[in-house]
């Protein structure tokens, strides 16, 4: 655009402002309707074959860009100013879950942080209302691994299971790791938060468990695939229909913004930071040569799209008209 057409434009709104003005007219002051601040809840379907899967968004969490120990502060203001995020030391990401429902199980993969890390995440429940998703109906709670973002929404403030008849679904290397006294005893100050909170939100599904191993079958249609590194037994799922595969890949990013450009950013909360960097270039490798579609709980919500290759990699996040199906 030229500097003449862009004062033509200029002119133009300027005129039409003017306009509207003298038409609306003088004496109101205010809208009629209140401002509504709070955020709609989040929920969104796709079709995987002839299984449906809805994202739900529980919430945000602020990361410190001091958990990424190799991030340079140069660098992280180079991404955040290309993203447009406010710059600072912090960068936000989305918590999502994603419900799977087969047709004969039902099943949530993750359930968000509850209360367990602040008052931003927990919002799990008013998703899955909006989505008409009543928890009593879900068969097989399904978990990438037991971070509190994670497991938290699993249990209700006073211990009882949110999700009353279902199952929980585990990778058992995560399971030994996070419910065991030992490691809690032994573990760090700060690490003793994620343990309690662990401990707390799984035990009421503690006698049916079901603990699983690699490339398992979870329900038909969702198979177990290991991602070991941020957890013992961090674990994605396969959910495929028909020709149709998403890859739900749990916390291979935490800060798209950071990591997709730089995936040997570990996040300074992975238990083996060597082998998550691993297991996330393994990933977005697959995903890239598959041309998977994928699902993440910190992608951007609702969380479900492509990678590319470009300056490290980036994320496509799907098009919310192409995986609408017609009425
Ligand atoms: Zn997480």
């Amino acid at each position: 655009m030229d500097f003449r057409r862009r004062q033509l434009l200029k002119a133009g709104f300027a005129a039409g402002a003017a306009l509207a003005g003298s038409a609306l007219g003088a004496g109101r002051s205010e809208a009629a309707q209140p401002k509504a601040a709070r955020q709609v809840p989040g929920i969104y379907r796709i079709a995987v074959g002839d299984i449906i899967v809805t994202a739900i968004l529980d919430g945000y969490v602020n990361l410190g860009t001091n958990m990424f120990p190799d991030a340079t502060p140069d660098e992280v203001e180079r991404l955040q100013r290309a993203s447009f995020a406010p710059t600072g030391d912090t960068v936000r990401a989305s918590v999502n879950c994603f419900v799977v429902n087969t047709g004969d199980k039902l099943a949530i993969i993750d359930a968000g942080g509850r209360d367990f890390l602040g008052p931003t995440m927990g919002d799990m429940p008013r998703g899955l209302a909006a989505a008409g998703i009543d928890p009593a109906n879900v068969d097989v709670v399904i978990a990438t691994h037991m971070h509190p973002d994670h497991i938290g929404g699993i249990a209700t403030k006073n211990g009882a299971a949110a999700f009353a008849n279902a199952q929980l679904v585990v990778c058992g290397d995560d399971w030994d790791f996070w419910m065991s006294p030992d490691n809690l005893n032994n573990a760090a100050e700060v690490a003793k938060p994620f343990f309690h909170a662990a401990q707390a939100a799984a035990t009421p599904y503690a006698k049916t468990v079901r603990k699983i191993g690699p490339d398992e079958e979870v329900i038909p249609g969702i198979r177990s695939v290991p991602l070991p590194g941020h957890t013992p037994g961090h674990t994605g799922y396969m959910v495929s229909s028909g020709n149709d595969t998403l890859f739900v890949w749990g916390d291979i990013v935490h800060s798209p913004m950071l990591q997709f450009p730089h995936p040997n950013w570990s996040i300074a909360l992975d238990t083996s930071p060597q082998k998550a960097i691993m297991t996330r270039r393994k990933a977005f490798d697959m995903a890239v040569t598959d041309r998977l579609l994928v699902a993440g709980m910190h992608l951007p919500y609702p969380g479900i799209g492509h990678v590319v290759r470009s300056n490290g990699f980036r994320f496509v996040p799907a098009d919310w008209v192409y995986t609408l199906q017609a009425p």
